[in-house]
């Protein structure tokens, strides 16, 4: 985390973390409402889904343990290339945050090597 003071130096604003919540239950059938509400982009199983919203998954963790379960919620940044619009997860979102706050250049920076490819690719699928 920046200081206040280098925030206001910096030439283009910083960009905001955006997190999810990795939510593991071992008793409990996730329910509707939280299927409904899961990241599409992310896969989830019986025993995991992902979450936007931090007081959902800790509700859902915390009903696995009211079962008898143990019920674990992990938070991890999550951010979509602008340039290929693949869905990152962890240090793959970190990088994508400080290349789109990096400078003006910065959100059209590649997120990898096949990061062009796969927008092409992307295109094409439509
Ligand atoms: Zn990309």
């Amino acid at each position: 985390m920046t200081s206040p003071s280098a925030r206001a130096t910096r030439l283009y604003p910083a960009a905001k973390p955006i997190y999810a919540y990795r939510v593991e239950v071992t008793e409990l059938a996730i329910p509707d409402w939280a299927q409904s509400r899961r990241i599409k982009e992310l896969t989830t199983s019986d025993s995991y889904i992902w979450l936007r919203g931090k007081a959902l998954a800790y509700k859902l963790a915390q009903m696995d343990k009211e079962c008898g379960g143990s019920g674990r919620c992990d938070r991890m940044e999550v951010r979509r290339c602008r340039v290929c619009g693949r869905y990152m997860v962890g240090l793959q979102a970190e990088r994508r945050r400080l290349k789109d706050e990096a400078g003006y250049g910065g959100r059209k920076m590649p997120c990898d090597e096949e990061c062009h490819e796969r927008r092409y690719l992307c295109r094409k699928m439509v």
